[in-house]
């Protein structure tokens, strides 16, 4: 009965996530049909609602969905439409727009250091979870809720990146030794005090997520400190090419078992994913607008949604749309790609194998492009992509 209920609601709420995107069956017809100048962002349906899926039925505990990865608002919609009521915000914007498509969704504001406008603003809209790393952004948290009490203030801790491809540790969090102090003074401002960290993005170390755990625990041990709330971040990675992760249900087991033997078993468990969540879920087509030589020019580079391609050198899996056909790349040699601005750092850094008779209006499709792609163009000499349309049935060719 309940199964029944939730199955027909998810379908209902699925439909209207959808609303105001074009739909098409396959990548093939939705570039044929677009004829888009720019490049064109594809949104996998199923792929989107499998990986919520995942998280909600194999984390113990509550799973935040990190908006920066992917802020569309039809992705937005359709994670909630799979489940997912929690959602990780870093800045006012974030919160707004979360608010305006899904007044219902619990946000979560886990930037720590926040201006003092986005933490009254973020309060007055119901937002009642904010991270802090330092003593004097806990006091910009008291005084811009109005002295709170019913509030959780989350401790950011910095924790070891081994393991990350994408480490985040030289930028926020308390270290250990620093805990105790601050976790004292939250004590004595909020009804409920929890601790986060981030193992870093694209986290290749299933044990990262059990030492941060044992580490917070020996801490805790050693100061007497209570918390209520555990929040283990993202950082759970996805494949690529060069990167072949752990399943994820590995990682959940990892992290339940490590809670259990700390003690954090009553404790309420939160997680952040970001990339996990959404990077198969899209994927990004870019035109070649001139061969020469060797060289690829193209209508999106590392200003637009190929900034972890060029920027990181990271591999992706590529297919080729030409001839009004998709196909994996053969009989490749390597080429230097260019993004479409006027600036020379607009390359990607690793040359990509490409078919030795790629031309000009040949497509380039990027998988696994659904985290960070969209999220990261700007809009620098007037090159970026709206264009999102979804996708029934992705190509089973990767
Ligand atoms: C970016 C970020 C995430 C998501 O990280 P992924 O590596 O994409 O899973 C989660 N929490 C915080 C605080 C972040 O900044």
């Amino acid at each position: 009965m309940q199964l029944l209920q939730d199955y027909e609601g998810y379908v209902a709420d699925r439909e209207q996530a959808l609303a105001g995107l074009r739909r098409y069956e396959n990548e093939a017809t939705a570039l044929e049909i677009e004829q888009s100048n720019d490049a064109v962002h594809f949104l996998y349906i199923d792929k989107i609602s499998e990986a919520a899926s995942a998280f909600l039925t194999g984390f113990p505990g509550t799973c935040l969905y990190a908006a920066k990865a992917n802020p569309h608002p039809a992705l937005l919609r359709l994670l909630w439409a799979a489940g997912v009521r929690h959602f990780e915000v870093a800045s006012i914007r974030e919160i707004e727009s979360l608010r305006g498509e899904l007044p219902f969704a619990q946000l979560y504001f886990m930037h720590p250091v926040k201006s003092r406008q986005a933490i009254a603003r973020a309060y007055a809209l119901g937002v009642r979870h904010f991270a802090f790393d330092s003593l004097d952004e806990l006091r910009k948290i008291k005084q811009e809720t109005g002295h709170a009490e019913d509030i959780a203030l989350i401790l950011r801790l910095s924790v070891s990146q081994v393991g990350a491809a994408y480490p985040l540790d030289n930028k926020f969090g308390a270290t250990l030794m620093e805990a105790p102090l601050l976790l004292t003074h939250a004590r004595q401002i909020a009804d409920k005090v929890g601790v986060t960290f981030h193992v870093g993005s694209q986290c290749l170390e299933v044990e990262a997520y059990a030492n941060a755990i044992y580490n917070i625990a020996n801490m805790l041990d050693g100061c007497g400190v209570e918390i209520d709330i555990i929040d283990v971040g993202g950082g759970f990675p996805i494949s690529y090419p060069d990167m072949e992760p752990a399943p994820l249900q590995d990682y959940f087991d990892v992290i339940e078992k490590a809670l259990k033997e700390c003690g954090f078993g009553d404790l309420e468990i939160f997680c952040e994913p970001g990339r996990a969540m959404v990077a198969a879920g899209g994927a990004v087509a870019v035109r070649v607008e001139l061969r020469r030589g060797q060289s690829l020019y193209l209508n999106d580079g590392t200003y637009g949604s190929l900034f972890d391609a060029g920027q990181l050198g990271w591999a992706f899996p590529v297919e080729l749309y030409r001839a009004g056909r998709l196909e994996v790349p053969s009989e490749t040699s390597l080429f230097q790609l260019y993004g479409p601005t006027c600036d020379s750092i607009d390359k990607m850094k690793e040359h990509l194998a490409l078919p030795d008779d790629v031309c000009e209006g040949d497509w380039i499709i990027f998988r696994h492009l659904g985290a960070y792609g969209y999220a990261m163009q700007t809009k620098f000499n007037g090159f970026y992509s709206e264009t999102m349309v979804a996708i029934e049935a992705a190509s089973e060719i990767v």
